[in-house]
Protein backbone atom coordinates (compact mmCIF):
# COMPACT_ATOMS: atom_id res chain seq x y z
CA UNK A 1 0.00 0.00 0.00
CA UNK A 2 1.22 3.73 -1.00
CA UNK A 3 2.03 5.79 2.09
CA UNK A 4 2.69 8.80 -0.04
CA UNK A 5 3.69 9.65 -3.42
CA UNK A 6 7.22 12.07 -3.72
CA UNK A 7 8.06 13.85 -6.38
CA UNK A 8 11.42 15.60 -6.87
CA UNK A 9 12.89 18.42 -8.40
CA UNK A 10 15.89 17.08 -9.19
CA UNK A 11 18.21 13.98 -9.20
CA UNK A 12 20.31 15.06 -5.77
CA UNK A 13 16.78 15.86 -4.27
CA UNK A 14 15.48 12.33 -5.15
CA UNK A 15 18.75 10.56 -3.34
CA UNK A 16 18.95 11.99 -0.43
CA UNK A 17 15.19 11.51 0.26
CA UNK A 18 15.52 7.97 -0.90
CA UNK A 19 18.56 7.72 1.55
CA UNK A 20 16.08 9.30 4.41
CA UNK A 21 13.17 7.40 4.08
CA UNK A 22 16.19 4.18 3.41
CA UNK A 23 13.17 0.73 3.89
CA UNK A 24 10.46 2.67 4.39
CA UNK A 25 10.55 3.96 0.58
CA UNK A 26 10.96 2.69 -2.83
CA UNK A 27 11.71 4.09 -6.02
CA UNK A 28 9.16 3.86 -8.73
CA UNK A 29 9.70 4.69 -12.60
CA UNK A 30 6.65 3.06 -14.64
CA UNK A 31 4.82 1.25 -11.89
CA UNK A 32 3.87 -2.00 -13.63
CA UNK A 33 5.93 -4.43 -11.82
CA UNK A 34 5.30 -2.60 -8.15
CA UNK A 35 1.84 -2.02 -8.54
CA UNK A 36 1.08 -5.76 -10.96
CA UNK A 37 -1.51 -7.84 -9.47
CA UNK A 38 0.07 -10.37 -6.82
CA UNK A 39 3.50 -7.69 -6.76
CA UNK A 40 5.19 -8.66 -3.05
CA UNK A 41 5.68 -4.74 -2.50
CA UNK A 42 2.76 -3.43 -2.97
CA UNK A 43 1.02 -5.39 0.31
CA UNK A 44 3.86 -3.87 2.02
CA UNK A 45 3.21 0.15 3.55
CA UNK A 46 5.73 2.06 1.45
CA UNK A 47 6.30 5.85 0.91
CA UNK A 48 6.87 5.93 -3.72
CA UNK A 49 9.45 7.90 -4.57
CA UNK A 50 9.09 8.71 -8.14
CA UNK A 51 12.01 8.94 -10.70
CA UNK A 52 9.53 11.01 -13.52
CA UNK A 53 10.08 14.53 -14.40
CA UNK A 54 14.57 14.53 -13.77
CA UNK A 55 14.94 13.88 -17.23
CA UNK A 56 16.35 10.40 -17.23
CA UNK A 57 13.92 9.81 -20.57
CA UNK A 58 16.73 10.11 -22.91
CA UNK A 59 18.57 8.02 -25.59
CA UNK A 60 21.65 9.52 -26.86
CA UNK A 61 25.12 8.60 -28.82
CA UNK A 62 27.74 9.81 -27.14
CA UNK A 63 31.43 9.84 -28.41
CA UNK A 64 31.90 6.14 -26.43
CA UNK A 65 28.65 4.76 -26.72
CA UNK A 66 24.18 4.39 -26.40
CA UNK A 67 23.38 5.96 -23.06
CA UNK A 68 20.07 5.07 -22.42
CA UNK A 69 18.14 7.05 -19.08
CA UNK A 70 16.73 4.41 -16.73
CA UNK A 71 13.12 6.30 -17.38
CA UNK A 72 13.54 5.58 -21.46
CA UNK A 73 10.20 3.47 -21.64
CA UNK A 74 9.89 -0.20 -23.53
CA UNK A 75 7.89 1.77 -26.32
CA UNK A 76 10.65 4.37 -26.81
CA UNK A 77 13.27 1.79 -27.18
CA UNK A 78 11.37 0.21 -29.96
CA UNK A 79 11.20 3.37 -31.60
CA UNK A 80 13.70 5.05 -31.62
CA UNK A 81 16.12 4.91 -34.89
CA UNK A 82 19.38 5.25 -31.94
CA UNK A 83 18.64 1.65 -30.97
CA UNK A 84 20.52 -1.76 -31.78
CA UNK A 85 18.23 -4.13 -33.08
CA UNK A 86 18.76 -6.78 -30.29
CA UNK A 87 17.41 -4.77 -28.32
CA UNK A 88 14.29 -4.06 -30.38
CA UNK A 89 13.92 -7.55 -30.45
CA UNK A 90 14.33 -8.30 -26.48
CA UNK A 91 11.87 -5.39 -26.09
CA UNK A 92 9.48 -7.05 -28.22
CA UNK A 93 8.72 -9.80 -25.44
CA UNK A 94 6.57 -7.08 -24.22
CA UNK A 95 3.56 -7.51 -26.42
CA UNK A 96 1.21 -5.27 -24.70
CA UNK A 97 1.23 -1.87 -26.40
CA UNK A 98 -0.15 -0.54 -23.17
CA UNK A 99 2.55 -1.96 -20.65
CA UNK A 100 5.74 -1.00 -23.32
CA UNK A 101 4.33 2.92 -22.80
CA UNK A 102 5.03 2.78 -18.84
CA UNK A 103 7.68 0.37 -18.40
CA UNK A 104 10.78 1.65 -18.43
CA UNK A 105 14.41 -0.02 -19.24
CA UNK A 106 15.50 1.08 -15.57
CA UNK A 107 12.46 -0.85 -13.64
CA UNK A 108 13.17 -4.22 -15.71
CA UNK A 109 16.29 -3.88 -14.71
CA UNK A 110 15.28 -3.20 -10.94
CA UNK A 111 12.81 -6.18 -11.05
CA UNK A 112 15.53 -8.51 -11.02
CA UNK A 113 12.48 -10.85 -12.73
CA UNK A 114 13.52 -14.31 -14.07
CA UNK A 115 11.44 -14.01 -16.68
CA UNK A 116 13.25 -10.26 -17.34
CA UNK A 117 12.64 -9.08 -21.00
CA UNK A 118 15.95 -6.98 -21.16
CA UNK A 119 18.83 -8.51 -18.87
CA UNK A 120 19.37 -11.85 -20.77
CA UNK A 121 20.33 -8.91 -23.95
CA UNK A 122 22.00 -6.41 -22.05
CA UNK A 123 24.34 -9.09 -20.37
CA UNK A 124 24.87 -10.66 -24.12
CA UNK A 125 25.78 -7.49 -25.31
CA UNK A 126 28.24 -6.32 -21.97
CA UNK A 127 25.75 -2.70 -21.15
CA UNK A 128 27.45 -1.00 -18.26
CA UNK A 129 25.11 0.08 -15.77
CA UNK A 130 25.54 4.10 -14.27
CA UNK A 131 24.08 4.48 -10.79
CA UNK A 132 24.08 7.46 -8.18
CA UNK A 133 23.71 7.27 -4.62
CA UNK A 134 24.43 9.77 -1.52
CA UNK A 135 26.45 8.75 1.63
CA UNK A 136 25.05 9.89 4.63
CA UNK A 137 26.98 13.80 4.53
CA UNK A 138 24.65 14.03 1.26
CA UNK A 139 28.21 13.14 -0.75
CA UNK A 140 26.89 11.95 -4.28
CA UNK A 141 28.44 8.56 -5.09
CA UNK A 142 27.92 7.48 -9.07
CA UNK A 143 29.41 4.45 -10.22
CA UNK A 144 29.73 2.60 -13.89
CA UNK A 145 29.45 -1.06 -13.12
CA UNK A 146 29.13 -4.02 -15.94
CA UNK A 147 25.50 -5.24 -15.82
CA UNK A 148 26.76 -9.11 -15.08
CA UNK A 149 28.55 -7.40 -11.57
CA UNK A 150 25.56 -5.67 -11.24
CA UNK A 151 22.70 -8.33 -11.27
CA UNK A 152 25.26 -11.03 -9.80
CA UNK A 153 25.57 -8.26 -6.65
CA UNK A 154 22.38 -7.34 -6.80
CA UNK A 155 22.15 -6.89 -3.32
CA UNK A 156 25.44 -4.34 -2.77
CA UNK A 157 23.62 -1.88 -4.99
CA UNK A 158 20.25 -1.87 -2.74
CA UNK A 159 18.93 1.71 -2.63
CA UNK A 160 21.23 3.30 -5.63
CA UNK A 161 19.45 4.55 -8.34
CA UNK A 162 19.97 3.26 -11.76
CA UNK A 163 20.44 6.93 -13.87
CA UNK A 164 21.59 5.55 -17.34
CA UNK A 165 22.95 2.30 -19.36
CA UNK A 166 25.33 2.28 -21.03
CA UNK A 167 26.41 0.40 -24.37
CA UNK A 168 29.70 0.78 -25.31
CA UNK A 169 30.41 -2.48 -27.53
CA UNK A 170 28.18 -1.13 -30.57
CA UNK A 171 29.88 -3.51 -32.68
CA UNK A 172 29.33 -6.70 -30.61
CA UNK A 173 27.08 -9.44 -32.04
CA UNK A 174 23.94 -10.50 -30.14
CA UNK A 175 21.28 -12.72 -31.02
CA UNK A 176 18.12 -13.20 -28.30
CA UNK A 177 15.12 -15.81 -28.49
CA UNK A 178 12.54 -15.83 -26.20
CA UNK A 179 10.31 -18.77 -26.61
CA UNK A 180 6.40 -18.73 -25.76
CA UNK A 181 3.21 -20.18 -26.73
CA UNK A 182 1.66 -16.62 -27.13
CA UNK A 183 3.82 -13.38 -26.37
CA UNK A 184 1.47 -12.29 -23.02
CA UNK A 185 2.37 -16.01 -21.61
CA UNK A 186 5.22 -17.23 -19.55
CA UNK A 187 8.05 -17.61 -21.41
CA UNK A 188 9.40 -21.50 -21.95
CA UNK A 189 12.98 -19.98 -21.68
CA UNK A 190 14.74 -16.59 -22.76
CA UNK A 191 18.48 -17.24 -24.62
CA UNK A 192 20.96 -14.38 -25.43
CA UNK A 193 24.08 -15.09 -26.78
CA UNK A 194 26.84 -12.33 -27.57
CA UNK A 195 30.08 -12.36 -29.11
CA UNK A 196 33.05 -9.81 -30.59
CA UNK A 197 34.53 -10.74 -33.93
CA UNK A 198 38.54 -11.12 -33.76
CA UNK A 199 38.64 -11.05 -37.49
CA UNK A 200 36.61 -13.96 -38.52
CA UNK A 201 36.56 -15.71 -34.96
CA UNK A 202 34.50 -15.06 -32.38
CA UNK A 203 36.05 -13.46 -29.02
CA UNK A 204 34.68 -12.38 -25.76
CA UNK A 205 30.89 -14.57 -25.74
CA UNK A 206 28.41 -13.90 -23.41
CA UNK A 207 25.66 -16.53 -22.82
CA UNK A 208 22.63 -15.11 -20.64
CA UNK A 209 19.42 -17.53 -19.88
CA UNK A 210 16.64 -16.18 -18.58
CA UNK A 211 12.86 -17.52 -17.46
CA UNK A 212 14.39 -21.32 -16.36
CA UNK A 213 12.57 -20.65 -12.46
CA UNK A 214 16.43 -19.78 -10.97
CA UNK A 215 17.13 -16.09 -12.17
CA UNK A 216 18.93 -14.76 -15.19
CA UNK A 217 21.94 -16.62 -15.49
CA UNK A 218 25.22 -16.15 -17.25
CA UNK A 219 26.26 -19.91 -18.70
CA UNK A 220 30.07 -19.16 -18.18
CA UNK A 221 31.22 -23.12 -18.70
CA UNK A 222 29.41 -23.21 -22.21
CA UNK A 223 31.03 -19.77 -23.20
CA UNK A 224 34.23 -21.51 -21.82
CA UNK A 225 33.79 -24.07 -23.92
CA UNK A 226 32.85 -22.26 -26.94
CA UNK A 227 35.97 -20.14 -26.95
CA UNK A 228 38.35 -23.61 -26.03
CA UNK A 229 36.51 -25.53 -28.83
CA UNK A 230 35.76 -28.32 -26.89
CA UNK A 231 31.37 -27.57 -27.70
CA UNK A 232 30.40 -27.64 -31.05
CA UNK A 233 27.26 -29.45 -31.18
CA UNK A 234 23.76 -29.03 -29.34
CA UNK A 235 24.67 -32.38 -27.54
CA UNK A 236 27.71 -31.72 -26.74
CA UNK A 237 26.18 -28.04 -25.12
CA UNK A 238 23.59 -30.07 -23.81
CA UNK A 239 25.68 -31.93 -21.43
CA UNK A 240 27.20 -28.68 -19.51
CA UNK A 241 23.90 -27.10 -19.41
CA UNK A 242 22.72 -30.32 -17.65
CA UNK A 243 25.96 -30.23 -15.41
CA UNK A 244 26.07 -26.26 -14.38
CA UNK A 245 22.06 -25.25 -14.34
CA UNK A 246 19.50 -25.90 -12.36
CA UNK A 247 16.08 -25.46 -14.16
CA UNK A 248 12.42 -26.18 -13.07
CA UNK A 249 9.90 -27.82 -13.90
CA UNK A 250 6.70 -25.93 -14.36
CA UNK A 251 3.86 -24.55 -16.98
CA UNK A 252 5.82 -24.04 -20.05
CA UNK A 253 7.65 -27.42 -19.96
CA UNK A 254 9.66 -30.12 -17.70
CA UNK A 255 13.17 -28.76 -16.75
CA UNK A 256 14.30 -31.59 -19.40
CA UNK A 257 12.68 -30.28 -22.17
CA UNK A 258 13.87 -26.27 -21.88
CA UNK A 259 17.82 -27.34 -21.22
CA UNK A 260 17.37 -29.37 -23.95
CA UNK A 261 15.60 -25.93 -25.84
CA UNK A 262 18.94 -23.96 -24.27
CA UNK A 263 21.22 -26.27 -26.06
CA UNK A 264 19.68 -26.26 -29.85
CA UNK A 265 19.51 -22.61 -29.46
CA UNK A 266 22.80 -22.02 -27.98
CA UNK A 267 24.14 -24.06 -30.97
CA UNK A 268 22.07 -22.41 -33.80
CA UNK A 269 23.43 -19.07 -32.61
CA UNK A 270 27.03 -20.08 -32.58
CA UNK A 271 26.62 -21.03 -35.96
CA UNK A 272 24.69 -17.97 -36.72
CA UNK A 273 27.53 -16.06 -35.15
CA UNK A 274 30.37 -17.63 -37.10
CA UNK A 275 28.34 -16.88 -40.21
CA UNK A 276 28.66 -13.42 -39.19
CA UNK A 277 31.67 -12.93 -38.10
CA UNK A 278 33.29 -15.14 -41.60
CA UNK A 279 30.93 -12.97 -43.57
CA UNK A 280 33.41 -9.83 -42.36
CA UNK A 281 30.13 -8.00 -40.96
CA UNK A 282 29.89 -7.70 -37.11
CA UNK A 283 26.94 -6.15 -36.47
C1 LIG B 1 0.76 -8.33 -16.82
C2 LIG B 1 2.24 -8.11 -16.60
C3 LIG B 1 3.16 -8.99 -17.14
C4 LIG B 1 4.53 -8.79 -16.97
N1 LIG B 1 5.41 -9.65 -17.54
C5 LIG B 1 6.73 -9.42 -17.45
C6 LIG B 1 7.68 -10.28 -18.09
O1 LIG B 1 7.34 -11.29 -18.70
N2 LIG B 1 9.00 -9.97 -17.99
C7 LIG B 1 9.42 -8.86 -17.31
O2 LIG B 1 10.62 -8.60 -17.28
N3 LIG B 1 8.56 -8.05 -16.69
C8 LIG B 1 7.22 -8.29 -16.74
N4 LIG B 1 6.34 -7.46 -16.10
C9 LIG B 1 6.88 -6.43 -15.19
C10 LIG B 1 7.16 -5.07 -15.77
O3 LIG B 1 6.20 -4.66 -16.72
C11 LIG B 1 8.55 -4.88 -16.41
O4 LIG B 1 9.54 -5.59 -15.71
C12 LIG B 1 8.89 -3.40 -16.48
O5 LIG B 1 10.00 -3.20 -17.34
C13 LIG B 1 9.17 -2.76 -15.13
O6 LIG B 1 9.43 -1.39 -15.35
P1 LIG B 1 8.66 -0.26 -14.54
O7 LIG B 1 9.22 1.03 -15.02
O8 LIG B 1 7.20 -0.40 -14.62
O9 LIG B 1 9.18 -0.60 -13.08
P2 LIG B 1 8.54 -0.26 -11.65
O10 LIG B 1 7.34 -1.11 -11.43
O11 LIG B 1 8.37 1.21 -11.48
O12 LIG B 1 9.75 -0.73 -10.71
C14 LIG B 1 10.14 -2.08 -10.66
C15 LIG B 1 11.30 -2.24 -9.67
O13 LIG B 1 12.47 -1.62 -10.16
C16 LIG B 1 12.93 -0.61 -9.24
N5 LIG B 1 13.40 0.51 -10.05
C17 LIG B 1 12.70 1.17 -11.00
N6 LIG B 1 13.48 2.09 -11.59
C18 LIG B 1 14.69 2.04 -10.97
C19 LIG B 1 15.91 2.77 -11.09
N7 LIG B 1 16.07 3.74 -12.02
N8 LIG B 1 16.93 2.44 -10.28
C20 LIG B 1 16.83 1.45 -9.36
N9 LIG B 1 15.68 0.72 -9.18
C21 LIG B 1 14.63 1.01 -9.98
C22 LIG B 1 11.72 -0.25 -8.38
O14 LIG B 1 12.09 0.24 -7.12
C23 LIG B 1 11.03 -1.61 -8.31
O15 LIG B 1 11.63 -2.40 -7.32
C24 LIG B 1 4.97 -7.65 -16.25
C25 LIG B 1 4.04 -6.76 -15.68
C26 LIG B 1 2.70 -6.98 -15.87
C27 LIG B 1 1.70 -6.01 -15.27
Amino acid sequence: MITEFITCGSLPELLVTRNRLANSCVLIAGGTELNRLGSPVAEKELAYVSLSGLGLDQIQFKDDGLYIGSMVTLQQLLDAEEDPLWLKEAVKGAGSRTLRNMATIGGNIGSFRDDSYLLPALIAAKARILTADVDEQGVLIEEDVPIREYTEHASAFNGSCITQIVIKRLDRIVLTKRYARTVQRRPDAIISFGAACDGSALADIRIAVGALGTGVARLKEVEEGILTGSLTTHEEILQVVKKTTSVTDDITGSAAYRQYLVSVTIADMLARCKQIAEGGTCT
